[in-house]
């Protein structure tokens, strides 16, 4: 009995072994055949192979070296006497600013009784030097989709009014432009927007008065999301955008993410973004770049030795994109020209918002022309960037007035000043670039490395949301391999199923359930959502919508 028992086990094992004998070899054979198959990345044959199996330009040969955990620079590597060996370094690229090294020497002091800013002792504004200018005010309005208030709360409360104010006043007023970023906000307008709303808003994005930047789902966050997500939430959004308008974007805006990640900037380069403005980086990082004016610089990646796919980008300099941090470096003064401001002080008191008349036109003009003057010494070239709008802007009519009709009179009085030697315009961002390329003499300084840790004032790093709500972030990354596996399966079943089948109709009937899946998947990337920066009653909200969307 005790034999028959060893001869059956003996039997089983052996067919278990050429099971997986013949899984390995098959699974060999797949690897091989995959490998020699890449014909979809055509275009970036050379960065792929690049990345995946460098070239080495530099092998060290010598002496076979024991890398000895021990290693310090008192200790240095010892050579071992087991022969000669060959190690080949993948080579790298080079930048005018490299952060891993100016991480070594970086100033991160904060000096004591400055403003919010943090950094203007850099900036000696007794020194400023008047100089042609070109100044291009872009007004935009940032809206969270979840934040203190949920997503569908923020669409009824701001986004929905601000979008169809968009798309009225700009067809009104042809010198107006205005930039727009979340694509979620859009296709939740569009569901109820009129026939002739859609058509005034695909008009204005056509004769470049409405400018939808980077084209993203969300603006997301760029230091905890997974790479892949990231890009998911922009194919969505550029889906979006390319059936419903029939455009793509051009330029991206990313201002609010707590950090900048380099991963972003080669995601938007290879989806076509040929710039991009920045804002939340290191205080210290900030205050180096102004002082060397590199607030503009090609942003570089360390694998890419030719800079194919580096991008031109634009640093915010002061502490926010808000408006008394963009006209110039002294926000006391810049608060003035926010025409519909909640809190403006100077010396303690508050500033009424302002109405400019003809009383006052000329005072105010000047003020707002030593803003610009000061602030263009932090750049190289005479084309300014001054953003106007902050957080749920542009949400009533009445701001639309105060802030576009204010601005109007002081453009008109700078404009026709000539003592003055500055021609303001509102403008898009596509604008501001165009202008930049126009002005430049040489090229850009290079940089290369990520914005992370980010700090504002002090030593107050933002690194807290990166392991904020453990859970959350888990679930997202879970329900993301799950959508991706459903994602394969729904591609593969659908080419395998004749078409005009029943099984086929029953298939397509499933999309608008994957689309809602990735949808959902893409809001949480926003960097109010899986960074946990939110109240806790709208990362419910965001978890319940997760959930029903991808149902584990
Ligand atoms: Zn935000």
């Amino acid at each position: 009995m005790e034999g028959f028992w060893r001869r059956k086990t003996l039997k089983i094992l052996a067919v278990l072994t050429c099971v997986y004998t013949l899984f390995m070899f098959l699974m060999q054979m797949q690897l091989h055949s995959q490998q020699g198959n890449v014909d979809f990345l055509t275009e970036d044959q050379d960065h792929v192979n690049n990345f995946i199996s460098p070239k080495p330009d530099t092998c060290y040969q010598g002496p076979t070296v024991s890398f000895d955990s021990r290693q310090t620079a008192d200790f240095p590597l010892q050579a071992s006497n087991s022969g000669t060996t060959e190690i080949c370094s993948i080579p790298q690229n080079t930048a005018d600013v490299e952060m891993e090294a100016l991480w070594h020497t970086l100033d991160v002091s904060y000096p004591l009784a400055l403003s919010v800013s943090g950094w203007l002792d850099v900036i000696r504004v007794h020194m400023w030097t008047t100089k042609p200018l070109k100044v291009i005010i872009v007004p935009h309005s940032h809206q969270d989709p979840g934040w203190l208030y949920t997503f569908e709360e923020y669409f009824a409360s701001y986004a929905n009014r601000t979008l169809s104010l968009i798309t009225d006043q700009l067809t009104r007023n042809s010198a107006w432009r205005f930039v727009w970023s979340e694509v979620c906000w859009l296709e939740r307008w569009w569901e109820n927007a009129s026939q002739k709303q859609k058509n005034d808003m695909k008009r204005l994005i056509t004769n470049g008065q409405f400018e939808i930047l980077s084209g993203g789902w969300v603006m997301p966050d760029e230091a905890v999301v997974h790479y892949s997500a990231m890009l998911n939430q922009l194919i969505d959004g550029h889906q979006w955008l390319l059936t419903n308008i029939g455009t793509v974007p051009n330029i991206s805006w990313s201002v609010d993410p707590f950090g900048h990640s380099p991963t972003m900037a080669y995601l938007q380069r290879r989806s076509g973004i040929k710039a991009m403005v920045i804002q939340r980086i290191h205080f210290g990082i900030k205050r180096f770049l102004a002082k060397n004016q590199m607030l503009e610089f090609q942003w570089t990646q360390m694998w890419d030795r030719d800079s194919s796919t580096g991008i031109m980008t634009h640093v915010l300099p002061f502490l926010s994109y808000a408006i008394s941090y963009s006209c110039g470096p002294d926000s006391h003064v810049c608060c003035k020209f926010d025409f519909s401001h909640k809190k403006c002080y100077q010396g303690g008191k508050r500033i009424p918002s302002l109405e400019i008349d003809d009383s006052n036109v000329k005072e105010l003009a000047w003020l707002l022309w030593e803003q610009f003057q000061k602030k263009a010494e932090l750049f190289r070239e005479n084309v300014l960037l001054v953003p106007h709008g902050d957080d749920f802007r542009y949400s009533n009519l009445k701001e639309w007035e105060q802030q576009f009709g204010n601005l109007q009179k002081l453009i008109a009085y700078i404009n026709s000043n000539p003592e003055m030697n500055t021609e303001v315009r509102f403008g898009t961002l596509s604008d501001f670039f165009e202008e930049l390329g126009k002005s430049q003499t040489s090229p850009p300084p290079s940089f290369m490395g990520d914005f992370f840790p980010y700090s504002d004032r002090r030593d107050q790093y933002w690194t807290g949301f990166y392991t904020t709500r453990p859970l959350l972030k888990y679930a997202a990354r879970r329900i993301q391999s799950l959508l991706r596996s459903v994602e394969i399966l729904y591609a593969v079943s659908l080419a395998k199923t004749r078409k005009a089948s029943e099984q086929y109709k029953t298939l397509l009937k499933l999309q608008p359930d994957l689309s809602s899946g990735r949808q959902e998947l893409a809001l949480f990337q926003h960097h109010d959502a899986i960074t946990g920066t939110s109240r806790l009653y709208v990362t419910r909200n965001y978890k319940n919508r997760l959930m029903i969307g991808t149902p584990l």
